[in-house]
């Protein structure tokens, strides 16, 4: 028997119909190919890839999770909630996320003035042509964008100097709230889940509260194995799954081959936590 703590499972991972630059298709078959033995697609704000991708998983025979990633505004910073075993039918989860992606294409134009008032011109059309769904421009299209044209070296050197706070290309945005995209992902019959907590700038405080509040509005775990977790990290966030009964989860975050993170290798979880796929297998 396999037990579940050595299962590769991969329970964040993005597609073209968010900002991944594999089709559901080809990203299903990248995971199989790289021993992922559960998989979730979880593209941001969105359930559009889900049907195509659970076709070919199922032609594969991997086992799939559909999932989503929402965005969501706590105490001035954005943090994505993964949403795990979602009903991709759920028309409280479909109406939720079409609010939230609503004002995508208006913070984009702003973001392209921005850079067009530090000399960079043509911003959006060249973000759109990254866009596999236009409903869902991200800054990460704004970044491959400025990579292929010469104004950065990659996708990190973009963020740090054009779009995050108090740079150029940055715009300020209100998101979902925190419970909102938790009673919208339980609607769907989908378990909630804190995405990559090591890439909040929380105080000890904040993370508190933040973990507080994802629990008293019905959250169910936390990702204590992602791509970008250090050791430390992840000791970190096991500790805080354990204070607040919260299950673990374990995603890559994987959006593109040449982008730092690989499908399926994550390192394993701690084997005092509980993880959250015992639910999907
Ligand atoms: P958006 O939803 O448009 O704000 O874009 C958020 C996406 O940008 C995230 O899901 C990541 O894929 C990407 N991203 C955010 N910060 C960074 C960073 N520092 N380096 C690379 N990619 C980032
Ligand atoms: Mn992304
Ligand atoms: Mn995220
Ligand atoms: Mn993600």
């Amino acid at each position: 028997m396999v037990l579940l703590h050595d299962l590769n499972a991969d329970l964040h991972a993005h597609s073209t119909v968010s900002d991944g630059t594999l089709d559901p298709e080809a990203l299903v078959r990248r995971a199989a190919e790289r021993g992922v033995d559960l998989f979730a697609l979880t593209d941001h704000d969105e359930l559009g890839g889900l049907e195509r991708a659970r076709e070919v998983a199922a032609s594969l025979k991997l086992r799939f999770v559909p999932g989503v990633e929402v965005s969501v505004t706590y105490a001035e910073q954005t943090v994505h909630i993964v949403g795990l075993g979602v009903d991709p039918a759920s028309d409280a989860l479909r109406n939720g996320l079409a609010e939230v992606r609503s004002g995508r294409m208006r913070r984009a134009e702003e973001m392209a003035a921005g850079l067009a008032k530090v000399g960079i011109e043509g911003a959006l059309d060249g973000a759109l042509a990254y866009a596999g769904n236009l409903d869902l421009v991200s800054r990460t299209h704004f970044a491959r964008w400025l990579v292929a044209t010469g104004h950065c070296d990659d996708v990190r050197e973009v963020f740090s100097r054009y779009l995050v706070a108090g740079k150029p290309g940055y715009v300020p945005h209100r998101w979902a709230r925190l419970p909102q995209a938790v009673r919208w992902i339980n609607a769907a019959g989908g378990v909630a889940v804190i995405a990559h907590p090591a890439r909040y700038k929380f105080s000890e405080t904040e993370t508190w509260a933040l973990f507080s509040e994802f629990k008293e509005a019905g959250g169910t775990g936390v990702e204590v194995a992602t791509s970008n977790h250090t050791a430390d990290q992840v000791r970190r966030f096991a500790r805080l799954a354990r204070d607040f009964d919260l299950e673990a989860s374990r995603g890559s975050d994987f959006h593109d081959p040449t982008e730092h993170a690989e499908l399926g290798r994550v390192c394993r979880l701690p084997d005092a936590l509980l993880p959250v796929w015992h639910r999907f297998v």
